[in-house]
């Protein structure tokens, strides 16, 4: 069984936005065992459209249309298609309340080409849109499948996971669906992680659990075979039940997150502010948690405070502290997480202070560093760690462990 994906829209040939719709239908269509030959983008123009329908009917049995069923005059593909496979276009009511109901929940005066959304190719199967308004929709007829998804990837991928990629194994008589998993971790090594799972890892056959080379963090792929979804998905959840009491404390988030964007999460779900009180990371924390979008609604401000006489001046850090125990240990970090949470005003402050390297300070060794986390109406805490990676990697690694340490 082999497809084609035809991707729809003039932006993709402008070079103004990249076809990520082809890479995910290839990776989903890939794990239902249908090969893919070709990929083809094609301008919202009906004639070339044509074309292009053509030359994929001669050479591919599945042929999978993404973008062009919006409400606007240049969203064509159903037409063309309907015109192109001699097919009539019909009102599909259960997609035209899903948009009317739309309407009344924004308030919005609802026109006439919004009703075209709700036209489906007679006789195809509907797919619904969870997240938008048009529907997508399957048909086979004439020796071919016809597939039609929506262009924003965020209705398309749902559509295609929930009810398109089950439509597709009925039809073509696929019998299991893949669907897969990634756990995220923090604060315990790949290795450390395989040898409290290896038992589970070693048992599991479907779904299968391997570890995946990331991108810095340390990832586990829980994969589920099964010719229902729904199915695949509690396998995932069974197999997640049994590794979170080993290792548990270690997973901060599912599939493409961050550290930060965790954290940015839990502080705007509780209304929390957070401020810092930076040395040796010189800012990193604050220039992450405002790469964040909506950060003013959690972060005021921080202070890089990387001379003692900044720590004791602007931070108020007492010089007795200073003196007595040195700029790198766990009293000066509480006083500066207490400090900086008090000039700012926050519920959450963070400090970070240590030796980043490559030489020692204070005798103290290189990647010794101190963590400091104060909470308003509860003990500060201090967390020490110990990192051995180069200076920019120990400076990145302090500020995630901060993140953690908050998350916990
Ligand atoms: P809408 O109802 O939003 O108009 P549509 O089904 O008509 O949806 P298009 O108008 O073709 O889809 O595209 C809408 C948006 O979806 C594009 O501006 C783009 O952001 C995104 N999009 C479309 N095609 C792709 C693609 N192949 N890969 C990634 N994003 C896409
Ligand atoms: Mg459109």
């Amino acid at each position: 069984m082999n497809a084609e994906i035809i991707a729809v829209g003039s932006e993709l040939l402008l070079g103004q936005i990249v076809n990520t719709n082809a890479r995910f239908l290839s990776q989903q269509l890939a794990g239902l065992g249908i090969d893919v030959y070709y990929h083809t983008v094609v301008g919202d123009n009906p004639d070339r459209l044509k074309s292009a329908i053509k030359i994929a009917e001669s050479r591919s049995k599945i042929i999978i249309f993404t973008g062009g069923l919006g409400p606007t005059k240049d969203d064509l593909t159903k037409e063309t298609i309907a015109r192109h496979i001699g097919t009539e276009l019909v009102m599909n009511n259960e997609a035209l309340e899903t948009i009317e109901q739309y309407f009344k929940r924004t308030n919005r005066v609802m026109t006439e080409n919004n009703r075209k959304q709700a036209l489906i190719l007679e006789g195809s199967q509907v797919l619904p849109n969870d997240h938008g308004m048009a529907p997508g929709m399957v048909l086979k007829t004439g020796g071919h499948i016809y597939m039609l998804l929506p262009g924003p990837p965020k209705e398309m991928e749902p559509m295609f996971l929930n009810y398109g990629s089950k439509e597709l194994a009925l039809l073509t008589g696929v019998k299991e669906q893949i669907v897969s998993r990634v756990l995220r971790f923090f604060g315990i090594g790949e290795a450390a992680l395989e040898t409290e799972i290896m038992d589970i890892i070693d048992e599991q056959k479907n779904p299968t659990v391997a570890p995946l080379a990331g991108e810095g963090d340390v990832t586990l792929r829980l994969t589920a075979k099964h010719r229902d979804v729904m199915k695949a998905q509690a396998m995932l959840d069974e197999v997640e039940a049994k590794i979170r009491p080993r290792v548990g404390q270690f997973i901060y988030g599912y599939e493409n997150t961050t550290l930060f964007v965790e954290l940015a999460n839990v502080l705007k779900e509780r209304k929390w502010t957070i401020t810092s009180a930076e040395s040796l990371t010189g800012g990193l924390f604050q220039q992450e948690i405002t790469s964040i979008s909506g950060a003013s609604s959690i972060f005021k401000g921080g202070i890089v405070c990387y001379s003692n006489e900044i720590k004791r001046d602007i931070v108020q850090v007492k010089q007795e502290t200073l003196e007595t125990y040195g700029s790198v240990s766990e009293e000066c970090a509480r006083e500066l997480a207490e400090n900086v949470m008090k000039i700012f005003g926050t519920d959450i402050g963070i400090s970070f202070t240590g030796v980043a390297g490559p030489d020692e300070l204070e005798g103290k060794p290189v990647g010794t560093i101190f963590i400091g986390i104060a909470l308003k109406g509860r003990p500060s805490i201090v967390e020490k760690i110990k990192l051995s990676g180069s200076r920019g990697a120990n400076r990145n690694r302090a500020v995630r462990y901060g993140c953690y340490f908050l998350l916990k």
